[in-house]
């Protein structure tokens, strides 16, 4: 589960990757840092870059006003966990130039294919595409 289905933004911190010293809670539902705040790691796929928001009260970048650093290596690698897959195709699509989207999308994804169920990449696949696709 990620915060960000349930708070709002500036009520989460957002990091790049889950990291040991971030806990997964069960009876909170999401990750905590060492301070409890509630922890974001998919920043592609809540569309803010990584920031202390709620632990030090960063302030909360509008939309209109930035856009996501390019994805680095990490975040273009292949995640262990179907939550990470739709932050992973964003960062993947990003990256492919808009006459290559098409080519882009089939080998994602062919590759993620490799790793999880047809049919759950699919459903992540259209989710993005409607979003991603509305940005350009
Ligand atoms: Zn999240």
């Amino acid at each position: 589960m990620c915060p960000a289905q349930e708070l709002g933004p500036g009520r989460f911190d957002v990091v790049a990757r889950p990291g040991r010293e971030l806990a997964y809670r069960p009876e909170v539902g999401w990750r905590v840092g060492p301070d409890g705040t509630a922890v974001c790691v998919h920043p592609y796929r809540v569309g803010m870059p990584p920031g202390r928001y709620a632990s030090a009260g960063t302030p909360v970048p509008s939309t209109t006003t930035w856009t996501l650093p390019a994805p680095t290596a990490e975040a273009l690698e292949l995640p262990e966990h179907l939550d990470d897959l739709e932050g992973w195709l964003v960062a993947v699509l990003r990256t492919a130039a808009p006459d290559e989207i098409f080519g882009a999308v089939a080998r994602a994804e062919r590759q993620a294919g490799e790793r999880f169920a047809p049919g759950a990449v699919v459903s992540a696949l259209r989710r993005v595409l409607s979003r991603e696709l509305a940005r350009r």
